[in-house]
């Protein structure tokens, strides 16, 4: 599978937002935003104005990367939401909320997504009881993910046992930190989702 293996900071320089790609350093003073946050390249600071195109592509590329996602399955992703019924880019939203990578970070099994879905691909992580190392399994209201029995001695998921959840857990998901466990109680709404979105560029992006 094709990975980007580039410096991730750089990505939150080229899309001019924090997309938390770095665990406890997006949070703190050596985050490479608050420190310098023109576009990476020698000509990143004379760039000109966007064009609407432009505008639009960059919202795509910002939440493509904020998920850490490939082109074609980002694309995917759309044409599944432009056939589901509903608003096409909240349902598009919805479908990369669902993901179990993204769930994992959300429910603090990772400090960051890549952390999530490596927790994920290197079978640390069960779906109702069966092992899921799929980052893109898409989950459904009333499944329950948890931590292999063997894994609970990672230091990330003892931290998170001893200590709780650091970040906030959308009320869409609950967490029982001390068993290691999530469920999935309700679908996530628009309002759930924190990243600065304007998902309509995207849909416009896609339909031209
Ligand atoms: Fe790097 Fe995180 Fe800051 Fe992005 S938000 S620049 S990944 S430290």
């Amino acid at each position: 599978m094709a990975r980007y293996t580039d410096s991730v900071c750089r990505q939150c320089r080229r899309e001019g937002a924090k997309l938390f790609l770095k665990g406890d350093r997006c949070y703190s003073e050596k985050c490479a935003m608050t420190l310098r946050h023109t576009p990476p390249g020698m000509h990143g600071q004379g760039r000109r104005k966007q064009s609407e195109y432009g505008i639009q592509l960059r919202e795509k590329q910002k939440v493509r990367r904020a998920y850490g996602i490939m082109e074609g399955q980002f694309h995917q992703y759309y044409l599944t939401a432009s056939n589901m019924k509903g608003v096409t880019g909240e349902n598009m939203l919805q479908l990369l909320e669902r993901r179990l990578d993204n769930v994992c970070y959300r429910l603090n099994f990772g400090e960051s997504r890549p952390m999530a879905r490596q927790m994920v691909t290197h079978g640390h992580i069960l779906v109702n009881g069966k092992k899921v190392d799929i980052a893109s399994y898409e989950l459904k209201v009333g499944d329950v993910i948890s931590v292999k029995e063997k894994s609970r001695q990672i230091p990330a998921f003892a931290a998170l046992r001893e200590q709780g959840a650091k970040r906030t857990v959308p009320e869409w998901l609950e967490l029982d930190a001390e068993n290691l466990s999530g469920k999935v109680v309700a679908l996530p709404k628009r309002e759930d989702i924190d990243l600065t979105i304007e998902e309509h560029l995207i849909v416009e992006f896609y339909s031209r």
